[in-house]
């Protein structure tokens, strides 16, 4: 174990031993079953942080989670009473690992090949939670963390969980923030988030009979619930929702639309959909839907379906407003019902978008630090993704640092995600210097 992974990590063998263990652990916060499983991974970070000088690290369940989390503060390793403080996100829970036949490898295995290491939640994200909680404590041990940290490690992000923005959202503000959850820009260059998309995420359900119909006796005058449910569904995500923003050809030539729908393996969803790849999923909000389901896929079944389900996202644009994509989605839904058909429309997450400012104090030290280590300035970018944190922060006026080391080939929330073996010792390396710039901050 440790070849490849540089100097720093063979040097701590024991904790990348640790981190393949938490690895193992499957925590997909979505999954009923996995619940204990969660509250494992959460506990190793207590016990990984155990020794850490000046720490307070504590497994709770905050107000209004489903799942738990875990905070604490590590104090300043001098003046801790006039160190700045600076606010320090990971998450711990991942995606449902999906179909296992996809998989080249255990989900769960954490097998390391060819540098990467194959797993769910490498990429996503508890490589780069490793990192900064390796950060944090190789600083504080060594005595020389220069501000009072705040820990946030989530364990229901990838269920858009309230328990920690509505806990921060209570708090008195840090003097700055880094949120460690996302990719490189490329092989060497880093990249800050300047504004993410918000979501809604509904469960639409509808009822076309009371039970279900013979389609011989039936079919031609029984109003089929499954095609009901795809004519609201294709009026309602017909069209643009919400405002965006146009994009610009430089930007869009920045960002390659057409080769990453390739290596994504994706097809573009129409004629200017890859050449306006960014405006698409960064300046744009948009419709998706997700699952849909009716009668009995698996059977030669000749019923009519009396009941239809779907999942829909809509990502929120920045500058896009929440409450009114959500009066418009659910009255475009309900405008496209047939006549007789009962919709339900239940939202189970709203989170608004967010932006930050590129020129604050901290993001400047910040992009300092990140160019001495990898040798090239952060880009700065918008992202398509939620996290509700980043809006949370946002309003409150803290400056953040959204950046993160796997990258975009990481096949996050997808089969085979992986995450580059270098990227441990060099993503440590850069969150440590960030934080040794950040006590310059000016409180
Ligand atoms: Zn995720």
């Amino acid at each position: 174990m440790g070849q490849g992974i540089g100097q720093d990590l063979i040097e701590n063998e024991l904790a990348f031993a640790r981190f393949l263990d938490w690895l193992r652990i499957p925590s997909a916060s979505a999954v009923a079953a996995h619940a204990p499983d969660v509250e494992r991974a959460a506990t190793w970070i207590c016990e990984h942080m155990r020794e850490v000088a000046g720490s307070d690290l504590r497994v709770c369940r905050l107000p209004g989670a489903i799942q738990p989390s875990v905070v604490g503060r590590v104090e300043a390793s001098g003046a801790a009473d006039y160190a700045p403080t600076v606010a320090v996100y990971g998450h711990f829970d991942v995606q449902p690992p999906g179909t296992r036949t996809e998989w080249s490898t255990d989900p769960f295995g954490a097998e390391i090949r060819d540098g990467w290491i194959y797993g769910r939640g490498t990429a996503d994200s508890k490589a780069n939670s490793f990192i900064v909680l390796e950060a944090v404590k190789r600083l504080a041990n060594s005595g020389s963390l220069p501000v009072n940290v705040q820990l946030l490690l989530d364990g229901e992000e990838e269920i858009d969980g309230v328990g920690i923005p509505d806990h921060v959202a209570s708090e008195p503000p840090p003097d700055a923030a880094i949120i460690c959850d996302g990719a490189l820009w490329d092989d060497r260059t880093p990249s800050f988030a300047t504004s993410l998309r918000g979501t809604l995420y509904y469960r639409v359900k509808l009822r076309a009979a009371e039970r279900e119909l013979h389609s011989g006796s039936f079919g031609g005058a029984a109003l089929n619930a499954a095609g009901a449910m795809i004519e609201c569904l294709y009026g309602a995500s017909r069209g643009r929702i919400g405002h965006g923003r146009e994009s610009s050809a430089e930007l869009e030539a920045l960002h390659d639309g057409p080769e990453t729908l390739r290596r994504a393996g994706a097809t573009p969803a129409d004629d200017t959909a890859a050449e306006r790849f960014y405006e698409r999923t960064v300046l744009r909000s948009a419709i998706d839907v997700n699952s849909i389901g009716a009668g009995e896929i698996g059977l030669q079944k000749t019923a009519i379906p009396d009941e239809a389900v779907a999942n829909v996202s809509v990502r929120i644009a920045p500058g896009d407003d929440l409450q009114r994509i959500d009066v418009e989605f659910t009255e475009r839904m309900r405008q496209h019902a047939p006549a007789g058909a009962e919709l339900s429309i239940e939202t189970l997450a709203a989170v608004p978008p967010g932006e930050t400012p590129t020129d604050s104090e901290a993001v400047n030290l910040g992009a300092g630090a990140f160019e001495r280590v990898l040798g090239a300035r952060p880009h700065f970018v918008g992202s398509g993704g939620t996290l509700p944190l980043f809006s949370v922060y946002a309003d409150l006026g803290v400056p953040v640092i959204t950046t993160g080391f796997a990258t975009a080939d990481g096949a996050a929330h997808a089969a085979d995600e992986r995450f580059p073996l270098t990227n441990l010792p060099l993503g440590i390396k850069a969150i440590c210097e960030t934080l040794r710039a950040l006590g310059s901050l000016r409180r």
